[in-house]
Parts: C-alpha cells; sequence; structure tokens
C-alpha cells in the first residue's frame, strides 16, 4: 500500500519529469551491517537502481550516485543507522545532487576495497543495491583466516567443495598451526580492532601450547557453523524469532562447552554477518577441522512438522517433498544473503576426492547417529535416521560434516522452546555429548583425548 501512495506523490511532478518519475525506482528498506572481516550496506528498491562510483582520499571516502531516483524518507533513515563500532565506515551523507541525481558519500575510517553490486529479488527481498567494504589490506598470516578466505572466494578461487584452486592467493602452507577465532562481538567491536597486536601475542603463546594437526598430540579440533546471519535472517517464527541468532546462542554455548572439554572450536561466524557457503567450508578446511557442525533451525510452509533433523551429505534416495524443499532453502543461503557467485564450476581431478569423500560419509553417518542419540533426549526426532541431502554447506570431502536442524521455528510450540534460554542450552549440550561420542568410537581421535 505504501508503494501506491509514493508512485501517487510522484506523479504530481512536473510534466518534464513525469516519464523519469514514473519510471524511477522506490527505496524500500536500508540496512547497514557492521562486522569485523566486512561491512555491508544494502539499499532495496521496487526497481533494479542504475549507479555509479568512484572513491576519494584524504581523507578517504566513496562515492556513489545513483541515478533517476528521488531520495525519500526511507533512505534519508541511511545515515542514522551507521554504528560507531562500525571497524570501516565512520558515515553517511545522503543528498538530492540534482534533480535525477542522489549522491551518497561513505566516509570512512580506513582504506576500504568496495565491492558493490546489484541483485534481482529473492524471496521477500525487492531489488537490492550491495555495497561490501572489505579492508583494502588482507594479511593473510596475523588477520583472521576468514578475511583471506573471503578475498579469495570474491576472487573465484575456492571450489564449491571448500577446496582452494592452485591459483588461490592464500598460499597457506598445509601444517599451519590454526588461529583462534575472536570472542563474540558485541559491542566490543572497536575494542577488538584496538587489541588487535594483543590477540596477535595471546595467539603466539596459544599456538606455542597447540601442537599442529602433524604431531601425535594435539587437540581436537571442531568447526561449528551457525547458519545464516546478517541480510539472510534464515527462517523467522511466527513470534518474530530469528534463526540466525538462535543458532549463534547455541553455537556459542557449545564452543565453551567443547572447549572445557579440552577441543579447539572455531565458528564460522561469531557475529551477525552473512557468510557465503563455500566459505564456511573452506574456513573448516583452513582449519584442518576433524568434525563439522552445521546448526539450523527447520521451516516449513505449514506450521505442523516438528522435531530435530540430524542432516549429512548424500542423495535423497526417499524422493522426499520436504528434504527438496529444504535443499532449496539451504542452498538459497547465499542469493538470500546477498552473494553473487553461488559455488564455482571449476574443473578438478574428483577421483581422489571421490575416494575420500566415500571414507568421510562414513564418519559423517557415526557423527550423525551420535547427534541423533543425543538429541532424543531432548526433544522430539523428525526421521529415526540420518537424513540425507544435497547441502552445499556439507561439501567438504575431507571432514566428517552434519547438519544439525535443531527444532522447527515455522512449529509454534517448537518456536517457544528455541526462544528459551534451557532449550538452547541442552541443545548445545547435545552437540557436544554427541561429538564426544564419536570421539570415543573413533580410535585416532579418542588417542588425542
Ligand atoms: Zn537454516
Amino acid at each position: 500500500m505504501l508503494g501506491s501512495v509514493s508512485t501517487l506523490l510522484l506523479s504530481v511532478s512536473p510534466a518534464r519529469h513525469l516519464l523519469a518519475a514514473e519510471a524511477s525506482s522506490q527505496f524500500v528498506a536500508v540496512r547497514v551491517w557492521p562486522a569485523s572481516v566486512y561491512t555491508r550496506i544494502t539499499i532495496e528498491t521496487t526497481l533494479p537502481l542504475k549507479y555509479s562510483s568512484f572513491p576519494l582520499n584524504n581523507p578517504e571516502r566513496l562515492v556513489i550516485d545513483i541515478g533517476n531516483a528521488k531520495l525519500n524518507e526511507v533512505l534519508k533513515t541511511l545515515p542514522a543507522k551507521v554504528l560507531d563500532r562500525d571497524p570501516y565506515l565512520k558515515q553517511i551523507r545522503i543528498s538530492q545532487y540534482t534533480p535525477d541525481l542522489i549522491r551518497i558519500v561513505l566516509d570512512l575510517k580506513t582504506l576500504v576495497d568496495p565491492q558493490i553490486f546489484t541483485l534481482s529479488p529473492v524471496e521477500n527481498f525487492k531489488n537490492r543495491l550491495v555495497i561490501d567494504l572489505y579492508p583494502a589490506v588482507v594479511n593473510t598470516v596475523d588477520d583472521d583466516p576468514l578475511m583471506t578466505l573471503l578475498q579469495d572466494y570474491r576472487h573465484g578461487d575456492i571450489l564449491s567443495d571448500g577446496t582452494t584452486t592452485p591459483n588461490a592467493r592464500t598460499n597457506i602452507p598445509n601444517n599451519r598451526v590454526p588461529l583462534p577465532d575472536p570472542e563474540p562481538l558485541t559491542d566490543e567491536l572497536g575494542d577488538k580492532i584496538k587489541d588487535i597486536l594483543k590477540q596477535q601475542k595471546d595467539t603466539e603463546k596459544t599456538n606455542e601450547k597447540q601442537s599442529n594437526k602433524q604431531s601425535k598430540k594435539r587437540k581436537i579440533i571442531v568447526v561449528l557453523d551457525p547458519g545464516h546471519g546478517g541480510e539472510d535472517p534464515g527462517a523467522v517464527g511466527s513470534s518474530g524469532l530469528y534463526e540466525k541468532d538462535v543458532v549463534l546462542a547455541i553455537a556459542r554455548d557449545c564452543k565453551k562447552k567443547l572447549e572445557s572439554n579440552g577441543y579447539l572450536v572455531y565458528l564460522t561466524r561469531s557475529e551477525d554477518v552473512s557468510i557465503p557457503l563455500v566459505v564456511r567450508v573452506a574456513k573448516a578446511r583452513e582449519h584442518q577441522a576433524d568434525i563439522f557442525i552445521s546448526i539450523h533451525a527447520d521451516s516449513f510452509y505449514t506450521p505442523i512438522p516438528r522435531g530435530t533433523g540430524i542432516f549429512m551429505r548424500g542423495i535423497n534416495q526417499a524422493s522426499d517433498e520436504m528434504v527438496r524443499y529444504l535443499e532449496k532453502t539451504q542452498n538459497n543461503a547465499d542469493a538470500i544473503g546477498g552473494f553473487q557467485r553461488v559455488g564455482n564450476k571449476k574443473m578438478m581431478d574428483t577421483s581422489k576426492l571421490n575416494l575420500m569423500q566415500t571414507q568421510t560419509n562414513k564418519h559423517s553417518l557415526k557423527l550423525g547417529k551420535a547427534l541423533l542419540q543425543q538429541f532424543s533426549k531432548i526433544n522430539k526426532m523428525h526421521k529415526h535416521y540420518v537424513e540425507r541431502a544435497n547441502y552445499i554447506v556439507l561439501s567438504a570431502p575431507d571432514i566428517p560434516s552434519i547438519l544439525v536442524e535443531t527444532a522447527f521455528i515455522s512449529n509454534p510450540e517448537e518456536e517457544k522452546l528455541l526462544a528459551s534460554s534451557s532449550f538452547r542450552s541442552k541443545c548445545a549440550q547435545a552437540i557436544a555429548d554427541g561429538i564426544q561420542t564419536y570421539v570415543n568410537q573413533t580410535p585416532a581421535l579418542k588417542k588425542l583425548t
């Protein structure tokens, strides 16, 4: 309804502007997603935008001109959405530069490597103009490896199974001692940057204590992957509960529980940021993970289905309508989260990988069964076996990988469960206990405990 009101208002423009006004796009939503790895600005419109951009130095700025558009109340709210803790963005200024041109000036805190692109409508989103501000200089040794992986992803150097192409710029040595994730960041993001030197020192100390994968005694490495984030809320419950928030809370809790049991744990994201699916897999491989668990909350288009689901990679033999629906929604996360490049079709020798995959699948099944057993203590199970689906996030050929759909956020009863910290804590414990069971059954890992 709002859209038609605006159109009416615009139609009273002078005649010479009438044609342009009718064809011009309306701003319907604006968002800013500050994160340590990159900051994203999203401008959502009724029609695709025509834009151009250029940088200005001293001080650092990025100018974006939007053609054939009129500044409206929605776009005017953008400057107020910039947070002090944003690592890259100082402030935003907007003006109606000429009658048909809007100028947006981003005042930057540091030199950035911007990526600006448009996305076609998907799911609940209309047309999006996306401005991603990546750090201009990525130090591959000292920074969180996620930054490096995101850079590689942007350059097409990460394959759909999370492996990197031979010409990937990272050149990460095989025996690299993994870097720990920063602690969960909320309002302390600014402090994080100030503390980066201290963190590096701590990392060196930690690395001394931790032996890497080649040595006899090392810690078991678990990568937890809280689904969705940033632009991509995941499933949204009828009470307004966001999957991305629920699963991040579970992952953080589970990380603590596993760490207290002596595991080395990394999260694919520890803040509200959208990360491409293949980058999540690449991060697990980069950390040489022994175990990968992707954490989600299910949804369906009716409120009836309920129960925890445990998934491993594989062809769904049952041609189950729900699994097909879930595959589509899972793998659609990149489009919703706002990434243009979905997977990568570059060819490589897959025979070795296939062999590895067979072995990995056996372990995934064992891990899945262990999780199934634990979750059946705290919730109804959606199926009493490990389900199979072609989820991109489960595509690491060499890491036992499981996706846990903790409960159905689309089921009102289970949404209540997911909203409660006690159930989330039970989920975290079930994952930790399931991992422990799997480790106990796996001699190569058991000897590390
Ligand atoms: Zn999900």
